[in-house]
């Protein structure tokens, strides 16, 4: 009885400290410096209780046994994740009071004057941004000619494909079943790089009131297809580590132009099947992509406004299609465990530079309101340093690689609060309630 409960003992020391190892390994290849060093500490620590553990009598085991029988009891067991209803917007968007669409605004032009009246509210925040260099410009604080220029380059690409968006439709409906190219589609565009993809019908408030980008500016939004296909790109680790710096707007401008062409290529397909298909791609969105992507079962939204993804957190750009191919529809619950731990982490709002992200509690609400952050002073922040900052999203504890390790503690956060609690301690202890912007070379 005594050997068994020994070779116990020792396989779960055995285990953490294969954990430890792990850890440190995954830290290194994710160049996460303070994280390495804290795990060899750790591993330090560690290999200090086992050699006291080993001077101990053997007959102490048993009972040192409970201790990781009694973690397993809290670790495992799924209990406290309230649902959470957030109250859905009675009106819908409008997408002329997006930053962008009033980023486009030029003075003196009747669009500008037509903008301001109808929002005179809008005005003085406004002034505030066009005050500094503005997105991408040379006078910009963290202005780099070679970080600039490629992003500069990504979005004239995005450009050029805004043609074929919306095309009309010249052939018969096929005859494949719907249930047939609904498989097809899934497979195919995770072939072309998408994440993950879900389906979805569309509903009232998904759907902008006015288009507030393009040459259609001003024009109320008509969109009749009843389904939409949405999906998720990665965003790479490494480049948004760089945050606010160039290799973020780099990144931001790659995965818009990535989701944008496979989302052109979906349209395409279904339109040459004789289904009427709309590609939905930067500055050409008829639809709040988040909450499309949302109720397509492909993640919740957070504290920070983002889509939070089960296994890259908001480090995702989404592309959507809509159509009027019939598709089966995901009904899937949103991760209420996510909400409950945006509800205690807050670390994007510590972090962020114009504190645009809010620290209140939403949980003990009867119906509350989705979180969102002030746009006009987190825009004001990307107009001073010229790119798209990307700070709260490079800092969330869910956005840590897709691995092994760090889906593990996604698991654990799945769970339970006392899990949560400690990932976030665990988050804040490697990774620092601060973290730092990479130095690395990029
Ligand atoms: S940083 Fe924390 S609070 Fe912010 S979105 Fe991520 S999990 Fe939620
Ligand atoms: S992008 Fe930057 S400024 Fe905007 S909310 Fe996120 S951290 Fe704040």
């Amino acid at each position: 009885m005594l050997n068994i409960a020994t070779g116990l003992f020792v396989f779960v020391l055995f285990l953490v400290g294969l954990l430890l190892v792990l850890f440190i390994i995954y830290s290194k290849l994710e160049k996460e410096l303070r994280a390495f060093k804290c795990g060899i500490i750790a591993v330090l620590l560690f290999s200090i209780v086992v050699a006291l553990l080993a001077i101990l009598p053997e007959s102490i085991y048993p009972w040192l046994l409970l201790l990781p029988v009694f973690s397993l009891f809290i670790i495992v067991p799924k209990f406290g994740n309230k649902k959470v209803e957030f109250e859905i917007p009675e009106r819908r968007f409008d997408e002329r009071d997006v930053m962008f669409s009033r980023n486009s605004l030029k003075k003196g032009t009747e669009k500008f004057n037509n903008y301001y009246q109808m929002r005179p509210e809008n005005k003085s925040a406004d002034d505030v941004f066009r005050a500094e260099p503005g997105l991408m410009s040379k006078e910009a604080s963290l202005y780099n000619e070679i970080y600039f220029n490629a992003a500069k380059a990504t979005f004239e690409t995005v450009d050029l494909l805004q043609p074929l968006a919306e095309q009309s439709l010249s052939t018969n409906k096929n005859q494949v079943s719907e249930h047939e190219l609904a498989d097809f589609i899934k497979n195919w565009a995770i072939k072309l790089g998408a994440e993950a993809i879900g389906f979805t019908l569309i509903k009232s408030h998904h759907i902008y009131t006015h288009v507030g980008r393009g040459e259609a500016y001003g024009n109320k939004v008509e969109l009749n297809h009843k389904y939409a296909i949405a999906f998720t790109v990665e965003m790479s680790h490494e480049a948004m580590s760089h945050n606010p710096k160039g290799p973020v707007l780099m990144e931001s401008a790659q995965q818009y132009l990535n989701a944008g062409q496979i989302a052109i290529q979906l349209a395409q397909f279904l339109r040459n099947l004789g289904y009427e298909s709309r590609a939905h791609i930067d500055a050409n969105y008829r639809l709040i992509c988040p909450i499309v992507a949302q109720d397509a079962g492909l993640g919740t939204i957070g504290r920070m406004g983002l889509l939070m993804t089960p296994n890259l957190g908001p480090r995702v750009r989404i592309g959507v299609v809509s159509t009027e191919l019939k598709l089966p529809i995901n009904q899937k619950e949103p991760d209420y465990s996510a909400i409950h731990f945006c509800e205690i982490c807050k670390k994007c709002a510590t972090n962020c530079p114009s504190q645009s992200i809010p620290t209140n509690g939403v949980t003990n609400q009867k119906k509350p309101k989705r979180w969102t952050i002030n746009q006009e002073s987190c825009f004001t922040l990307w107009c001073k340093v010229g790119t798209d900052c990307g700070r709260c999203m490079a800092v969330c504890p869910y956005s840590h690689p897709d691995n092994f390790m760090h889906n593990l503690i996604r698991w654990m956060i799945k769970r339970n609060p006392i899990n949560r609690w400690l990932a976030l301690k665990l988050d804040d202890f490697f990774y620092g309630r601060k973290p730092q912007a990479s130095k690395n070379q990029y």
